[in-house]
């Protein structure tokens, strides 16, 4: 048989898969290593998508998605942060905000063009870029500097061949996040150099402290900045497969041809359910978030007190965790902790190079879970300190 695409074949499967099928293949283990709710759906989301099956309406929608739902975007966006988009030309319906992170890079690159990503990052970002033809640079995010984008590492990694950087903030893993005076910052270099920024904001209503900053919110930049949001993690939809993108109308109308052929339309009874959510589901964020701030605060607690140094992230359900006092490598810490204590967590290492001597521990799960973890992880350590 002939050889299949080069990108396709060289690319390495995600490193937080392994950890999963270890552990699935266990009895008793205490997974922290999920970067999903645990919540389910809240029922009168789930509701209106089960009306609109019981009246039919199982048909393709417009490719851009709904205006109904396109139009509770808008106002969403425009009330919680303070951004305007036009439902009819600048907001596009994505089949997650995984649809949109490939939309982006295929409508954006060509083959050679540099993307810069944050190091350690989601785990999507660099195979799209890849598989789009584009190259992948890494800045190198530190604990020192709570996982910030600093504007001289910004600087030194533009290049002539770059066309785009990929934020996400508050950040899957380390759960960084950036305010304004942050992005104030880089705003004039991201303006000089004419780059686009792909702010993946699917974590914008997970934030702890302080206030959501879009690079968005920066009037300079705007039409440079494609928004990427969901419904995943804000409202316990992960399975619904629904999220968005927004941009400036030229770039909207080439991102929804591309979307146009490979997906048509997002799925319809989802579209329902996801209008039900802007539109009444903001008393069932806040009650979420209360309760992962609540795990947050007990999780950093316990594992800065078992010396395993953690900066208490503001935003997501996850904890960067920085093990280096234990004096194993992250892929060993992640192995023997599963082996020996049956906790599966996933080694910083499977988001970039950087996150060596990091793990990722995810608290979307319940409270017994978290202190029934945490006990084991303090037995884990005992003997190697
Ligand atoms: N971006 C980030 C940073 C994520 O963590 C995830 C999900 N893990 C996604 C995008 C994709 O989410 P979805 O496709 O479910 O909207």
């Amino acid at each position: 048989m002939k050889p299949i695409n080069d990108t396709v074949e060289a690319l390495k499967p995600s490193g937080i898969r392994k950890y999963f099928d270890l552990a699935n293949a266990m009895e008793g283990v205490i997974s922290l290593g999920v970067g999903e709710p645990d919540f389910d759906t809240p029922w009168h989301i789930s509701a209106k998508a089960v009306e609109s099956l019981e009246e039919g309406r199982t048909h393709y929608t417009a490719n851009r998605g709904l205006l109904a739902l396109r139009r509770q975007i808008a106002n969403y966006y425009r009330n919680r942060y303070g951004i305007g988009y036009d439902p009819e030309s600048q907001i596009l319906v994505t089949v997650g905000g995984s649809e949109a992170v490939d939309l982006c890079c295929r409508t954006l690159i060509n083959p050679g063009d540099e993307v810069i990503v944050l190091d350690p990052n989601y785990v999507a970002y660099e195979p799209a870029i890849e598989m789009a033809g584009g190259v992948p640079v890494r800045i190198e995010l530190t604990q020192e500097h709570d996982f910030k984008l600093l504007p001289e590492d910004l600087e030194t990694a533009i290049s002539e061949r770059t066309k785009a950087i990929i934020v996400n903030f508050p950040s899957n893993p380390t759960g960084g996040v950036m305010s304004r005076e942050d992005y104030a910052r880089i705003v004039p270099i991201i303006q000089r150099s004419g780059i686009y920024v792909i702010s993946d904001e699917i974590y914008s209503e997970l934030l702890f402290d302080g206030e959501f900053c879009s690079p968005a919110n920066f009037e300079d930049i705007r039409d440079q900045v494609l928004v990427i949001n969901g419904f995943s993690k804000a409202f316990a939809m992960t399975g619904w497969r629904l999220g968005y993108l927004l941009s400036n109308p030229e770039l909207s109308a080439q991102l929804t041809k591309v979307h146009q052929f490979v997906i048509m339309s997002a799925p319809t009874a989802a579209q329902y359910a996801a209008i039900e959510a802007l539109e009444h589901g903001m008393p069932d964020i806040e009650a979420m978030r209360r309760e992962y701030e609540a795990r947050r605060n007990l999780l950093c607690t316990r594992l800065n007190r078992m010396g395993l140094t953690t900066n208490v992230p503001k935003g997501t359900f996850y904890v960067f965790a920085n093990i280096t006092s234990s004096g194993l490598s992250s892929d060993e810490f992640c192995v023997r902790l599963l082996e020996e204590q049956k906790v599966a967590i996933v080694p910083g290492t499977a988001f970039g190079e950087s996150g060596e001597g990091f793990v990722r521990i995810s608290y979307a799960t319940s409270m017994e879970h978290i202190k029934e973890a945490c006990a084991r992880i303090e037995a884990f350590l005992a003997p190697l300190q």
